[in-house]
């Protein structure tokens, strides 16, 4: 495991692509290729340990120090203390839903969720069995899908006196949305930062909690990277097991039960990683460049290409864009597809297109993409 002092097997950009293509997917995604090098390596020896990466002990030194390295990376990346926990949370992101309204909506008291996607919505529907919920912003109700960009204030935020916290999810996957900066709340704030964890700098340390599946920038599933005050996870529900509260978790250092160990681990390199590209401010500028490459030409298209992203709060993360022909849009993904071009259809429900460009990806095949999105509309227009 290195420190931040050693130079880093890492400190390369984002690899070409294997085979030639180009992989747009949304998640589970992209992988930097030293890091899936390693992952080999380690799945062999970790450490030298002479015994694999998932044949070790979660008891064991080797994941102890693995598990613990990883907590360390991401302190320094988010830039949290001690008043905060850093936990990994078996599950993905809606385990970790339907975790944080067991925790805090149990014994009384509401979630106000901004609802500005897919993903958020399911955060609805994991809270609302279990305690009250109110949506605080709607951000689909009409044609364009929006974000409360430039940011609502507390007194915008429609929040009943007993409200526990505030949801919303920073990026919206699905719908090519994003928060420019967190929603401004005296009450506790919950964000959803599974598609952009460390694609950008971040106030971690001003929220109650964050939760981060993994899959996208933190690598692998079946885990997440949930951040959270210490003071607010011990007022969680005590009508609940220990296996469903975050206090307990942090108690346990992640491993009151077995953990994903492999999914960690990869959180680690990933995070790694994150550091050795110069974190997320040095990320971010390169997310930037690939992301307006593609905004550009659906801008430029004449109304060829459009989309439902409103232009305040357009990702720089996924872009989504569409034709005005269903048939076209089918044309677009088999010939992207064959152009090496993977993984471009629009989430369910969405529909269209959808260029999914997370820290790890390629600023090469942005360019690809944005000459093959030209093209097509040169032959198609
Ligand atoms: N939130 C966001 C922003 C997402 O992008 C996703 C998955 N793409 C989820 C939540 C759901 O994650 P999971 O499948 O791990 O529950």
């Amino acid at each position: 495991m290195t420190s931040s002092t050693e130079p880093s097997e890492f400190a390369n950009p984002p690899m070409p692509p294997r085979h030639g293509i180009y992989n747009f997917s949304a998640g589970p995604s992209h992988m930097p290729l030293p890091v899936v090098d390693r992952i080999r390596e380690e799945l062999l020896d970790l450490g030298e340990t002479g015994i694999g990466l998932i044949e070790h002990s979660h008891r064991g030194p080797a994941y102890s120090d693995a598990s613990a390295e990883a907590e360390r990376v991401i302190r320094r990346i988010t830039g949290v203390d001690e008043s905060h926990a850093v936990i990994f949370m078996p599950g993905g992101a809606t385990v970790n839903f339907a975790f944080l309204a067991l925790n805090f909506l149990r014994d009384g008291g509401t979630g106000v969720y901004l609802d500005t996607s897919v993903w958020a919505s399911k955060a609805i529907e994991e809270a609302t069995p279990v305690g009250n919920v109110q949506v605080g912003f709607n951000g689909r109700g009409g044609d364009e899908f929006t974000c409360p960009n430039p940011m609502l204030d507390g007194a915008d935020i429609a929040a009943p006196d007993d409200a526990r916290y505030v949801f919303y999810c920073a990026n919206n996957t699905g719908e090519g949305t994003w928060f420019t900066e967190p929603p401004r709340t005296n009450l506790p704030l919950i964000g959803d930062l599974t598609s952009d964890i460390f694609s950008r700098p971040w106030p971690f340390a001003d929220h109650a909690m964050t939760i981060a599946a993994g899959q996208k920038n933190l690598g692998a599933a079946g885990c997440s990277v949930v951040i959270a005050r210490r003071d607010f996870i011990e007022t969680a529900s005590r009508s609940i097991g220990p296996i469903l509260r975050f206090a307990d978790h942090d108690k346990a250092h992640s491993i009151l039960n077995t953990p994903p160990t492999f999914a960690v681990r990869v959180i680690g390199l990933m995070a790694e990683w994150t550091e050795a590209q110069g974190g997320p401010e040095a990320i971010a500028a390169r997310n930037q460049l690939k992301s307006s490459m593609i905004w550009k030409v659906v801008d430029d298209s004449e109304g060829f290409y459009w989309s439902r992203a409103s232009r305040a709060a357009r990702s720089g993360l996924n872009v989504t864009f569409q034709t005005d022909s269903a048939d076209l849009d089918a044309r677009f993904l088999v010939e992207a597809k064959s152009a090496g071009l993977e993984n471009l259809s629009g989430l369910a429900g969405v529909g269209g297109m959808r260029a999914s460009m997370y820290n790890a990806f390629p600023v090469r095949g942005a360019e690809i993409l944005a000459t093959f999105m030209q093209d097509f509309a040169r032959r198609n227009g």
